[in-house]
């Protein structure tokens, strides 16, 4: 199966996405990871971008687009993916189903988890990540992470002002993607604002319709 989240930072999509991996056994493919990853790696990909990142804006579609192509012509996604910010643009959508069109393959569901913007600044300012298991959780644990001990860390991107502006990045840009997706009949829209199993049995429900 080849899923879509969409949903503002902070919505739960990655939450969700470590789900769905464990239920169906496909690989979960974040824009936003394979950036930091090659940030912390200090390759030019990482180090390009950072530029944006720290700045709440998105890399280059080009960019975003070749990385992604790449990726999904790996063959650890035959039977199916998950996509987790990515896409984010009208050309990146497009892209996308262009590069899956051309070997047979399309978009079967593209997931909307839709949580208040007041709602996102509150939880993304608490959210911490474990820089050795990678456990997202909130500031309420502090400093360690009690699955394994390792430090816990913010986002450089997870303060207010970057926050604000990821969120009118995403109203202007990316929330178009889901009339593009109602388009094509592949569109659930989930209430993320509660809690995580809530979340999760209509994110399953909709992946098995
Ligand atoms: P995320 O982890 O999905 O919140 O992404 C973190 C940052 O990586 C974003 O604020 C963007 O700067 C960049 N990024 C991730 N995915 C994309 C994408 N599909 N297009 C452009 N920029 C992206």
């Amino acid at each position: 199966m080849n899923i879509v989240l969409l949903g503002a930072p902070g919505a739960g999509k990655g939450t969700q996405a470590k789900l769905l991996v464990d239920a169906y056994d496909i690989p979960h493919i974040s824009t936003g990871d394979i950036f930091r990853a090659a940030l912390a790696e200090g390759t030019p990909l990482g180090l390009e971008a950072k530029k944006y990142m720290d700045a709440g804006e998105l890399v280059p579609d080009q960019l975003v687009i070749d990385l992604m192509n790449e990726r999904l012509a790996q063959p650890d996604t035959a039977l199916g993916f998950i996509l987790d910010g990515f896409p984010r643009t009208a050309a990146q959508a497009v892209a996308l189903d262009e590069a899956l069109a051309a070997s047979g393959r399309k978009i079967d569901v593209a997931l909307s988890i839709d949580v208040e913007p007041e709602v996102i600044v509150k939880r993304l300012s608490a959210r911490r990540t474990c820089a050795e298991c990678g456990r997202i959780t909130t500031a309420d644990e502090g400093d360690t992470c009690q699955a394994c001990g390792g430090k816990l860390e913010q986002r450089a991107d997870d303060n207010e002002a970057t926050i604000r502006n990821r969120l009118s990045v995403y109203a202007q840009q990316t929330a178009p993607l889901i009339n593009y997706y109602q388009g094509k009949n592949v569109l659930v829209a989930i209430d993320g604002d509660r809690p995580i199993a809530e979340v999760w049995a209509d994110v399953k429900a909709a992946c098995e319709h």
